[in-house]
């Protein structure tokens, strides 16, 4: 065996990721393959007329030959794929969840198509991730990077973070809206797609036993901020946090500077925050979210291109 094949044995050890990268042998990174090969789908779905965003799952993967059904039954998760002979399939998703939810729910489970040993695999569940060793956690991670790419594709992403004025919650919600998807998702799509400006999110969780006690649930940042946010960092009782649990949900603060304890020193940042959505039979659901930036403002730089136009 190769000195490359043994590395990936070793960095990427579930099967399903070894058979991509064996298929691809001229490419290292599986996030890079995985996301090629949405795009080529996309690329085939557009060309059938395919349109969005809003884009829609059902639709993408009857294109394809997949069925997706229905189920308002336990079915172990959000969501399930089922192969069927001649390299097809059958979707089952969990009806009674927020929409958002099953939209990227149904792509995860397409993405699963991808991988050259789907036809050889039994049922995929979506969604229990507790339960998962580290190498089947890496292989969920790749489905939900081809969920990302094709719910919320870089080709119009980029566009609208590119047009987007002040990065403020409004446009956020606006930008959820519009790709029919969840705001976390949201976030992590803009933090990864940003190349220009530095800020973070941070998705808050209660501790329903400790209700003074909030603490980060997960986090997304740009490549420019620079801080490492560490899951289970606690954040101050003054802080805009506090006052965003109690608003309406969407309900969002004002942009205030605030010291946060990181490791071995304390930050400070401008932050805002926004109340998120309560989800049913999920109490320990991230609640609030909190954007971060060492600048007051987050706006894009003046672009050295003159305006074509002249405005009045
Ligand atoms: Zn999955």
């Amino acid at each position: 065996m190769s000195r490359k094949l043994n590395e990936h044995n070793q960095k990427y050890s579930h099967p399903s990721v070894q058979a991509l990268l064996a298929e691809y042998p001229q490419q290292s990174d599986p996030k890079k393959i995985i996301v090629n090969l949405a795009q080529e789908k996309r690329r085939v779905a557009l060309k059938y007329g395919w349109e969005g965003p809003a884009y829609c799952p059902l639709t993408f993967c009857s294109l394809f030959g997949i069925s997706c059904q229905e189920a308002n039954h336990e079915i172990g998760s959000d969501g399930r794929i089922f192969p069927r002979e001649g390299g097809k399939a059958l979707i089952e998703y969990r009806g009674d969840r927020p929409e958002e939810r099953i939209r990227f729910t149904i792509f995860h489970e397409f993405v699963h198509t991808l991988f050259p040993d789907f036809c050889t695999y039994g049922v995929r569940h979506h969604n229990l991730r507790s339960t998962l060793s580290d190498a089947e956690k890496q292989f969920e991670r790749l489905c939900d990077k081809g969920a990302a790419e094709l719910l919320l594709p870089t080709e119009d992403f980029l566009r609208d973070l590119d047009s987007s004025e002040s990065f403020s919650f409004e446009e956020l919600l606006a930008l959820r809206a519009r790709y029919g998807a969840s705001i976390d998702a949201c976030c992590i799509r803009t933090a990864e797609l940003e190349r220009e400006l530095s800020y973070a999110f941070m998705f808050l969780s209660v501790n329903p036993e400790e209700p003074d006690v909030m603490t980060v649930r997960y986090s997304a940042k740009t490549s420019q901020f620079r801080t490492y946010i560490p899951n289970g960092l606690k954040v101050p009782l003054n802080s805009v946090a506090f006052d965003a649990l109690r608003l309406q949900h969407g309900g969002c603060t004002q942009f205030v500077q605030e010291t946060l304890w990181m490791g071995k020193g304390s930050r400070t940042f401008w932050v805002r925050a926004m109340r998120l959505d309560d989800v049913v039979g999920m109490p320990d659901y991230p609640r609030v979210l909190l954007q971060l930036s060492p600048k007051k403002e987050i706006t894009r730089p003046l672009k050295s291109q003159p305006d074509l136009f002249y405005r009045s």
